[in-house]
C-alpha cells in the first residue's frame, strides 16, 4: 500500500496532508499530482485543509496533517534571505545549494513535529488562506510509518481518542440528543472504533481505546 501526500508549507514550516492510501505507486503519484486549490477552511464546524482531487473536493482535519517546522536550532544557523533582484544572486544561490550552505539548505532532521495545530494557523492567517504546495509525493505505508487510525468520529479518521476530532463529536451528538425530538438536526455520523487499522492492517487495542473514549464522554457530560 502506498500513501499520497501533499506537502504544504512556506517560510519556518510545512504540512504533509495524507491525501489517500492507494494500491500502487502510480495511482498515489497520480492522485498527488492531481491535487490543487488547497486552503485553511472551517468545515462542520471544524479547522481543516480543503483539497481539490480531480473533481471532487476533499476536507482533510487535524489527524490527517502533520505539521513540522524547522527546529529552533536550525533556525539560529540560518543566514539572512537572499535578495534575488540583487545581481550575481542567482549565482550566489546556485553555489549555495551545490555546497549545501547548512545556513540556505533544510535538510530532513532540520524539521521537527510543531506544537503548533491546524486551528491555530486557521486563527493566525484567516479562513480562505492558501499555503504554498511545496512537493508531491507518495511514499511506502509500512506497519512501522503507518499513523494507525483507529476509528471514525462522524466524517474523520481519528488517530487517537484526544484527536479534538473526538471531542467535536461528542459535543455533535450530545447536541443531536438533546435537540432531535423538537426540530431537525442534521444527524452527527457514528463514532466506531477499529479492531486493525485500515490502513496497516496492525492489530489496535480496541478494547483500551473503547475505556479512553467512554471516560472522555463522561469527562464531558455523557449523552
Ligand atoms: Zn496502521
Amino acid at each position: 500500500m502506498w500513501v499520497s501526500e501533499l506537502i504544504l508549507g512556506e517560510d519556518h514550516w510545512e504540512m504533509a496532508v495524507e491525501l489517500s492510501i492507494t494500491e500502487t505507486r502510480e495511482e498515489a503519484e497520480r492522485l498527488s499530482k492531481n491535487a490543487t486549490g488547497q486552503k485553511l477552511v472551517m468545515n462542520l464546524g471544524r479547522p481543516s485543509v480543503e483539497v481539490q482531487v480531480g473533481a471532487i473536493t476533499h476536507h482533510f482535519y487535524e489527524g490527517d496533517i502533520i505539521i513540522l517546522e524547522i527546529s529552533k536550532e536550525k533556525r539560529a544557523k540560518m543566514g539572512p534571505p537572499i535578495d534575488v533582484t540583487q545581481p550575481g544572486s542567482i549565482d550566489k544561490i546556485t553555489k549555495c545549494l551545490e555546497e549545501k550552505d547548512p545556513a540556505y539548505t533544510i535538510e530532513r532532521e532540520d524539521m521537527v513535529p510543531s506544537s503548533l495545530t491546524l486551528a491555530d494557523f486557521l486563527r493566525d492567517k484567516g479562513e480562505g488562506y492558501r499555503p504554498d504546495s511545496l512537493a508531491y509525493g507518495a511514499h511506502e505505508l509500512t506497519q512501522e510509518n503507518c499513523r494507525h487510525v483507529i476509528g471514525v468520529a462522524g466524517a474523520a479518521s481519528i488517530r487517537r481518542i484526544d484527536d479534538p476530532n473526538v471531542e467535536a463529536h461528542i459535543r455533535d451528538v450530545q447536541y443531536f440528543v438533546a435537540n432531535t425530538a423538537r426540530k431537525q438536526v442534521p444527524h452527527p455520523g457514528f463514532f466506531n472504533l477499529m479492531k486493525f487499522c485500515p490502513h496497516c492492517g496492525v492489530e489496535l487495542n480496541k478494547e483500551a481505546n473503547e475505556r479512553a473514549y467512554q471516560e472522555k464522554v463522561a469527562e464531558l457530560g455523557g449523552f
